[in-house]
């Protein structure tokens, strides 16, 4: 660490990201100059990074304990997009100060989610300057396994999972684009600051999905990466849009259109399905207990989306786009 802080890197490192036991494959963890884990046979391994800075992807007030789980969150989600198991993260912590209290609520947040998956944090780097914080996640999938964004094709069905845009809500509230009732600020805060990672919902695809892609930029964007890799276009009946409760109070019905297609930072999969498998979605999605609704289909193309409101053509008014750019 170029500048010392009070407490000492190491101790912060001691006390506060190294607090569960690691998995039986990690051989070194925190403390050596590099982890070393031990890799299952016939699996592929899908590593991602994703970093957050303040200013840019959350604001200075954010309740560190949703910072540390988000900050994994997001990770996971890459990780839940490609149908690989999360199993070992590293993570780069950039800390304007030391604030233990601060550091005691980030660290919670984090090890809550990164031990329900039992994710272990096995290094890292702790340096001081402007907060950011970046996760690197590794995880192992079965060969030939993987859950890509260029494998759909004309006719396969588009789903997603959970609901769409009350994260986006919540972040309107936060800039004062609207204003929503304590209520339903809560449970769209909810999903703006502890997403959850749709990791299970990633291994039921493995065996049925033609492409999968995690919602991260709103549908209509995180979609036309998959339209674009896999040379399609597509229909979006915009009425089977799943929508929560809070939404439909909080908005009209063509903002929460408009928040389910730009919110971002959904991180629900957004997954195609061949109509040979549609049948299977059922009983490979059934124990993991996540939501998923069938929101249109593809048709060949160069990534044009159609979107439809009870089968007659639909117009985002241009102050729904205008909001999300
Ligand atoms: P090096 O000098 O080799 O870069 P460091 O002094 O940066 O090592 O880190 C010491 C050990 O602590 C290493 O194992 C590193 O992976 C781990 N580590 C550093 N910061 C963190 C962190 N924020 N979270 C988890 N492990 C960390
Ligand atoms: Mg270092």
């Amino acid at each position: 660490m170029s500048s010392q802080p009070s407490l000492g890197e190491f101790d912060i490192i001691d006390k506060y990201f190294q607090k569960s036991a690691p998995r039986q494959d990690v051989i070194l963890g925190v403390g050596d100059d590099a982890a070393v884990v031990a890799l299952p046979d016939n699996s592929h391994i899908a590593i991602s990074t994703d970093t957050l800075v303040e200013g840019v992807h959350f604001f200075a007030d954010i309740p560190p304990r949703a910072l540390g789980h988000k900050a994994l969150a997001v990770n996971l989600s890459d990780m839940a997009a490609m149908g690989a198991e999360p199993r070992w993260v590293t993570l780069a912590i950039t800390l304007p100060e030391i604030n233990e209290a601060w550091l005691a609520q980030f660290s919670k947040g984090f090890y809550d989610l990164a031990e329900y998956f039992n994710v272990s944090l096995i290094g890292g780097d702790t340096t001081k300057g402007p907060l950011s914080i970046t996760v690197t996640v590794h995880g192992v999938v079965p060969h030939g396994k993987a859950l890509r964004r260029d494998g759909a094709k004309p006719g396969d069905w588009i789903y997603v999972t959970g609901n769409l845009g009350d994260s986006g809500l919540a972040l309107a509230h936060l800039q004062h684009q609207l204003s929503l009732s304590p209520q339903q600020l809560e449970l769209s805060l909810k999903q703006h600051y502890f997403p959850q990672p749709r990791v299970l919902a990633g291994y039921g695809l493995r065996d049925i999905a033609s492409a999968t892609i995690d919602i991260s930029d709103g549908l209509y964007n995180d979609l036309g990466h998959i339209l674009r890799k896999s040379s399609c276009s597509a229909t979006l009946k915009l009425e089977q849009l799943p929508l929560s409760e809070t939404m439909n109070e909080a908005v009209s019905i063509d903002q929460s259109i408009a928040f389910a297609l730009n919110g971002g930072e959904d991180y629900e999969l957004c997954f195609t399905v061949p109509e040979s498998n549609k049948g299977s979605v059922d009983t490979s999605l059934s124990f993991s207990g996540i939501q998923y609704t069938c929101i249109g289909q593809l048709a060949p193309g160069k990534g044009e989306i159609k979107l439809q409101y009870k089968d007659k053509p639909y117009q985002l008014d241009q102050a729904g786009w205008d909001h999300f750019v």
